[in-house]
Formats: structure tokens, sequence, C-alpha cells
């Protein structure tokens, strides 16, 4: 071997054992407490905000509470309007009388079935079942109401939508899960809603539909009303001349489910561990990030999104309208369900997890700070691929970014259920893994790496596609220019 590469290699060796160092863990991490995320999910998942459904003023009050969080700590505003990133969408609630449904000629008293949204449907003859080729413009019967069933179902009607859809639901399971809603938020260039209806019969009626060979249903006219809706967005200035005109994107939603009227002794979802919990970790993190002596080297955005629950709207809706460019958003840490820890081995202290695990090099940080608080990183090996699609993190995924959802926990047992109140979390855990995720996202701003797909997993392929794509396509736009901030957006007449 030659001098050189003896150097080279005693160079090495020298930083290898430097990186054993356990890495400084920034003091600010320590102003972020359990009582301060205790604080911030007790007013977002209070009966007052009537569960945060999109839209309703609850949402707007939860938005503004963002917003106040964001001007209180300076950072710069990225919406259109101060923080807020307006969104116009329209609702389609179904006309509350003159739904009428027939089987075998005698008429289905209005008390055994309901509707999901839709309106101006007229539908009569023989029953269909579930098969391909035999669904369009039909009454088509689902044999039980069991999710799988439906999941199936949405397949095969996708592609030749019915009139109708039945669903026998003798012990009104769907309604107690929460599943279809007489209203629904209609997006432009979305997929169409109310083009066809489900009919859940319960009780007596349950049977008959089961049997029924010919079935006539009547459906008036929908209701829509335009919406307004917030995203909330702020950003973080990175200090490094080259590595500022990137971010690192964290998020959470900011919405939940509403209000079920028909569950008379506790009619509000609070969401308060789904995801009250997450946004307040985003504010926590905003807070500890934004009171660091020296700011992160890139740029850090923060952003709380609607309409989550019903299909990810709210990312779906920023990516087609980023506030800052998507080619220099360098990864994004979403936050999910970081309050409750008491399900067992998927959902118990001590612990933190991404969706994706392995999918990209965020992975290592996350990784990383876990064990430097001194927490254990696990992999939900049933969930881990199934959980990265089902949270706003997927939009950024399909445009290349490498974003994964962070969470110390998956099932618990008020999900999606009156239940999921801010008296019920953990606290205590919630604030290590609250540290967790804000160091995990310091060093990824940091670092002089820009976080990459892992491309040794088969599922990242489309993904790491997408990213090579656009980085052909547009070889680095500019970051925008410092805002001068309007704190105060103008007052509306
Ligand atoms: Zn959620």
């Amino acid at each position: 071997m030659h001098r050189r590469g003896l150097w080279a290699l005693l160079l090495c060796a020298a930083a290898a054992a430097q990186s054993n160092q356990p890495p400084a863990i920034p003091p600010a991490l320590e102003s972020i407490t359990a009582a301060r995320l205790r604080g911030h999910v007790s007013f977002l998942a209070s009966d007052l905000l009537e569960g945060r459904d999109s839209p309703s003023r609850g949402l707007d009050i939860a938005a503004e509470y963002i917003a106040s969080q964001f001007r209180a700590l300076d950072l710069e505003p990225l919406g259109d309007n101060g923080y807020f990133q307006t969104i116009h969408w329209e609702v389609l609630d179904s006309a509350p009388t003159g739904i009428t449904l027939t089987l075998d000629g005698a008429p289905v008293d209005p008390k055994f079935f309901r509707v999901t949204a839709g309106g101006s449907i007229d539908a009569e003859g023989t029953i269909a079942n579930l098969a391909p080729g035999e669904t369009e413009g039909r009454i088509v019967r689902l044999e039980s109401a069991k999710p799988s069933t439906i999941a199936d179902a949405i397949r095969i009607l996708r592609n030749a939508p019915p009139a109708v859809v039945l669903i026998p639901d003798e012990h009104d399971t769907l309604r107690k899960a929460g599943v279809f809603n007489p209203r629904a938020l209609i997006t432009p260039g979305g997929p169409p809603r109310g083009k066809y209806v489900y009919v859940i019969l319960t009780g007596p009626a349950a049977a008959l539909a089961a049997s029924a060979a010919t079935a006539r249903f009547h459906m008036p006219p929908a209701l829509i009303t335009p919406a307004r809706l917030w995203n909330v967005a702020a950003l973080l200035r990175g200090s490094d001349p080259a590595l500022g005109a990137a971010a690192i994107l964290l998020s959470a939603h900011y919405d939940h489910e509403g209000v079920r009227p028909d569950n008379a002794a506790d009619p509000i979802l609070n969401g308060a561990n789904d995801d009250a919990s997450g946004t307040a970790v985003l504010l926590e993190a905003a807070r500890a990030l934004a009171s660091l002596p020296e700011r992160p080297k890139r740029s850090i955005l923060f952003l709380a999104f609607v309409g989550e629950e019903k299909g990810m709207l709210g990312s779906k809706h920023y990516v087609k309208n980023p506030l800052w460019p998507l080619d220099r958003t360098a990864a994004n840490l979403n936050f999910e369900m970081f309050g409750r820890t008491e399900e067992g081995e998927y959902t118990r202290p001590g612990q933190m997890t991404i969706t994706g695990s392995g999918f990209s090099t965020v992975t290592d940080a996350v990784r990383q700070a876990t064990a430097d608080l001194g927490a254990v990183y696990f992999v939900n090996k049933q969930g881990n691929e199934e959980f990265f699609s089902r949270s706003d993190n997927l939009p950024f995924a399909l445009q290349g970014i490498p974003a994964h959802t962070l969470t110390p926990g998956f099932s618990f047992a008020d999900y999606h259920a009156p239940g999921d109140e801010w008296q019920k979390l953990d606290y205590a855990n919630m604030q290590l893994a609250a540290r967790i995720a804000t160091l995990a996202a310091l060093r990824l701003a940091n670092s002089p790496d820009e976080p990459s797909w892992n491309l040794n997993e088969p599922s990242v392929q489309r993904y790491a596609e997408r990213q090579a794509a656009r980085r052909k396509a547009t070889p680095g736009s500019p970051a925008p220019e410092a805002t001068q901030p309007p704190h105060q957006p103008p007052l509306h007449p």
C-alpha cells in the first residue's frame, strides 16, 4: 500500500472514531415539555372545536390557533393571506327529505335506510350482484357490510359506476364505525363525488334487501354550497447560503371527523390523538427550532393540513399549489398519533418508528435520534407499507420527495371514536417522542447530504423515478425571496 492510501485510511479511522461520540443534543429540545403539549392538545381537541370537521367553524378556530402560534414565533408566513393558504372547495349535502326506496314493490321505511352524499338519482330494475361488467348504471347489491367487501367493491365499481349500491347491514355496524357520510367535500379536478350512492339498510330492511329481486330508488338533487378552507404554512429560513434554498417539511393534519349527531351520549369526535397530537408536536418542533441560538442550515417548512380525513385533500391540494418549490423540498416528516401508548406491541411507551421504514435515508436520521434520546426504534412489519400510503406524506412521496409519517404507535382503542379525548394521552411519552421528531428534523436540516430513496427497496421505485424525472425537468428553481412578512394580513371588509 502506498503512503497516500495509508493516510486516507488513517483519516477515515479518525473520522469514524469521532462519529462514535454521541452527537450533541441541543438544550432547546428540553423546552419541549409534556405540559406544553398537553396545552395545545387540550385546546385543539376541546368540545368547543366540535371535532374540526372539514369545513367547519371549529376547524377555522384551530387554524387561527396554529397561525397565532406561528405568529408568536415570528416565523415567515408563506400563505396567500398571512399564514393561510386559502382553498375554495364545495360541500355536497344529500337532500334531507324526499329520498324513497322500494324493494320488490314495497316501500322501505326511511328510518331503516340511510344514503351517502349524492343527488339527482332515479333508478329502477332487477338488482345486480357485484360482478365486473354487470354494474354500470344499475342497482347493485353487496353481500355484506364488511370493510374488505366494500374495498373490493369500490375497485369494481370505479370502472363501471352503478346508480345505487345496496348494503344490508342489520346491526348498523357501518354507522357505528363512522363509515359513509351524507355530506361530501368536493374538490375541483378530484374524483367525482355523488355520481352514485350507497344505501345502507338496517334492522328488518337488511333482510329484505338481501333477498329482494327488484328495487326502485329516487333521490332529489343535492345541495351544493361553496366552502373556504385553509392549510396553515410557515417558514424558518435556513442559515446556510446554499443549503438554505432547500427545506425540510414538517407537517401534521389538524382536521378530524366532526360531529356524529346520532351518537347522542357523546356526539363529538374530538380527534385528540388523531391528530391534535401531531399538530401539537408540529407547534412544539417549530418553537424549539425557532429558539435555537443558530438557525438550522436548511430551511424548515411547517405545514398544518386540512381535509386529511376526507382523503388527504389538504396535502393533495398543496402539492398542486406548493408555497415552496417541490424540487427544493428535501424531505417530509409528517406527524401522526403521538399520544396513545396503551395497546401493546406497536403502541407502547418508549418507542418510535416511521411508516415506509427503510424506504429512504430519513429512516437513519429517525433511528439515530431515537437511540440518542434513549428510546427504541421499531418496525411495524404488517403496517409499514400500508400505513405509508395512508397519511399526508403520500402526496409528497408521489412527487418524489422522501416523505414519511413518524409515530410512536399505531392502533388505539378510540381510533375515530368519540372517546379520542385529550385526557387519555400519555404526555410524558409524547414529550420524548416530540423531542425525537424534532432532533431528527434538525439533523436532516443540518446534514450536508440530501435525503434520498433507498433503491434496494422494490416499493420505492415509483417514488425514486418521479424524483429523478423531476430533477431532470427542473434543474433547481430558485428559492422564494424572503417576504416582508405581513404579520397582520389585510383586514377583510
Ligand atoms: Zn390522522
